[in-house]
């Protein structure tokens, strides 16, 4: 299996080839180590993200998502040539085509693995298990957005505040 992340320090997108290997990684432009999760993949098939040990994984067809639309766009620009050239049977033929060629691209290309909370991504055999793995889900898709937000906001505050912000315990009153 491939993992594909963006490291933590500089957000510069990391490969890590054979992920069911690897116990830890560094990133090839900063050099911060990041551990793996050992238990993330077993026997062959992925439990959850290597990177953050989250369950909640997503699938979706590996390319581009404007690709489709774009083929669709395409396919639709060339046939009103041939429509303009009253040539309706080619007009008919290339619209079919485009939407065949978009119908074949979705079955031929796999699936990729996607992490909620940290949008890394595992591809290659062993990577949808049993097939469980649900497409995008919005409402748990925007419960980590909002948690990446608040951990964002939190990043910021912290670097602007430094060493003011109080530690949990002392934020809890006495008596
Ligand atoms: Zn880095
Ligand atoms: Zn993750």
């Amino acid at each position: 299996m491939e993992l594909t992340f963006s490291c933590h320090r500089c957000q510069v997108v990391n490969h890590v080839p054979r992920a069911e290997q690897a116990r830890s990684f560094a990133c090839k432009s900063c050099g911060a180590e990041r551990d793996l999760h050992p238990e993330a993949i077993a026997s062959g098939e992925l439990r959850c993200c290597p990177i953050c040990a989250t369950t909640d994984l997503y699938i979706q067809k590996d390319f581009p998502q404007g690709l489709g639309l774009f083929i669709v766009i395409v396919g639709f620009a060339i046939s009103t040539v041939f429509w303009y050239l009253e040539r309706p049977i080619y007009t008919y033929l290339i619209l079919l085509g485009s939407a065949l060629l978009d119908l074949v691209l979705y079955y031929r290309v796999p699936d990729v693995a996607i992490c909620y909370r940290c949008l890394s991504q595992v591809r290659g055999e062993g990577s949808n298990p049993g097939m469980h793995l649900r497409p995008f889900d919005l409402a748990i898709g925007e419960r980590y957005r909002q948690e990446r937000i608040r951990a964002e906001e939190l990043r910021l505050a912290g670097r602007s505040v430094g060493e003011r912000i109080p530690s949990p315990d002392q934020a809890v009153p006495h008596g």
